[in-house]
């Protein structure tokens, strides 16, 4: 399997160099050079396999001989040990019609664990055979710092840099990442905002010597790897659910559009999707360009959901990429203009190839809290905000009465007490495994939101490249 970039002139490289490299040196993303086909039969076959089993058997065909069967199992085997369920991805039932499947039962709590853990292991084992040593570096508003630490810690060769605004992420998200002391962990809180942190991070790797002499990386969800894993969990709640007899429909809490795109990919490989509904809160970029063409940047407006308070979603290139049928150089266009303009237009004939299968929804505060207090009442279970967005637009879509829906549920509760409680009166405990957190020692480093300070730091910390 050889990976190409979007936007077309950026080199071809295998699995594992498009799993290092992250970010096209094109400015685009690396996806496979073509989607492959799992038959009929072999979704079939799919019944009954373990989490892990039905992992190798859904990535094994974008690895392209990078890794064994072997290997890969090895590497499953211990990324999905660390989740806390059995099943790593249980499906609940909540009525007739609606399932949870939920993602949050990782290290962290976030469905990010489920891409990510994998991901520390892949770098690590590409890492050992080669002399090289990668420095990662991201921005967080939250979830992803803790969920890409929790992956990194202590692993050989890797450094991890993680940027947070200071005095604005939760106490608890805070504390899941500045509680890991490993000595490859290095947690800095800026002295400004999220978008501060981001264009940090963004300055550092348009620093072209910089970054060759600290081989950054990232482990945003531009990261094929990250993806991939992602695409299982579609195979393995819709096989539960009577694949490929029987078509099933996902509703996607959608940010970044990553999560969404994996279950775009499943239903390319074959799996029978009925839709994927992408459901997002006020902030509706991804809404305005499904439904109606308009894919232009507004203000982020803070909501309950903050990993979809998003202007601009990097892995909706990845769709557009397939829009504009496949052409780099024609998406190239494309994106240079939204670049410049904070704007695209697309094609009403583009668009109506994908009505079939993707839909969007646009759920505002009052719909999620009514979604969280629905569930409360008719399962008993808390929800977490993400969670009530994508059930909100799955109770709303346009179904045939027998498919069934498959909502992502994307984070614990507990990550979000307070606005559980608003909406439903209780107050969602943290589960046992996570419970020692008030109680463990912090440590981080605060500074300005200046490029120099921010690469002085980098500097004296990361080993330097060969
Ligand atoms: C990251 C995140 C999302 C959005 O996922 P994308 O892949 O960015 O679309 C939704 N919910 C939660 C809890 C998240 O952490």
């Amino acid at each position: 399997m050889r990976y190409v970039s979007t936007r077309g002139s950026a080199p071809i490289l295998d699995f594992e160099g498009a799993t290092l490299a992250g970010l096209a040196a094109d400015g685009g993303l690396y996806v496979p050079e073509s989607w492959p086909t799992l038959s009929r039969g072999e979704i079939a076959a799919m019944a009954g396999l373990s989490y892990v089993d039905t992992a190798v058997a859904v990535m094994r065909p974008f690895l392209g001989g990078c890794l064994s069967d072997a290997e890969l199992r090895g590497l499953c085997d211990a990324a999905y040990g660390r989740f806390s369920h059995a099943a790593v991805t249980p499906l609940v039932q909540m009525d007739a019609k609606h399932w949870l499947l939920e993602l949050f039962h990782g290290p962290t709590l976030a469905f990010k664990d489920v891409a990510l853990q994998l991901l520390g292991l892949l770098f690590e084992r590409f890492l050992r055979e080669r002399d090289t040593h990668l420095t990662v570096i991201g921005a967080t508003s939250g979830d992803t710092g803790s969920a890409a630490i929790d992956a990194l810690a202590g692993r050989a060769k890797v450094d991890i840099f993680m940027l947070h605004p200071l005095g604005r992420v939760s106490e608890v998200q805070r504390r899941q990442m500045t509680t890991v002391l490993s000595p490859n962990v290095h947690n800095i809180a800026i002295e400004g905002s999220f978008d501060d942190a981001q264009a940090l991070v963004k300055a550092m790797f348009n620093d072209a010597a910089f970054a060759r002499r600290h081989h950054l990386s990232a482990v945003n969800s531009i990261n094929w790897a990250r993806l991939m894993a992602q695409i299982v969990y579609y195979f393995y709640a819709a096989v539960r659910l009577g694949a490929p007899e029987r078509k099933v429909a996902f509703s996607v809490p959608t940010g970044n559009f990553g999560d969404v795109f994996a279950g775009y990919v499943a239903a390319r490989m074959g799996l029978p999707v009925a839709r994927l509904i992408v459901a997002t809160n006020v902030n509706d970029i991804l809404h305005r360009a499904l439904s109606t063409g308009d894919y232009s940047c507004g203000s982020v407006v803070a909501t309950a959901a903050p990993s979809m308070d998003i202007q601009v979603s990097s892995n909706f290139e990845r769709l557009l990429f397939d829009l504009h049928g496949r052409d780099g150089a024609a998406l190239t266009g494309a994106m240079r203009g939204f670049e410049a303009d904070r704007r695209l237009a697309i094609p009403e004939k583009m668009l109506a190839g994908t009505r079939d299968l993707l839909v969007s929804a646009r759920i505002d505060a009052d719909e999620m809290s009514q979604a969280m207090r629905w569930t409360a009442e008719t399962s008993d279970m808390l929800i977490d905000p993400h969670t009530a967005i994508g059930l909100a637009a799955a109770r709303a879509a346009d179904l045939a009465p027998d498919v069934p829906v498959v909502t992502l549920a994307t984070a614990h509760p507990a990550k979000f007490p307070d606005a559980v409680e608003r909406a439903t009166g209780r107050r969602p405990s943290l589960p046992q495994r996570v419970e020692g957190l008030f109680e463990r020692e912090e440590r981080y480093d605060t500074l300005p939101a200046t490029l120099a300070a921010v690469e002085a730091y980098v500097s004296e910390r990361a080993v330097a490249a060969a």
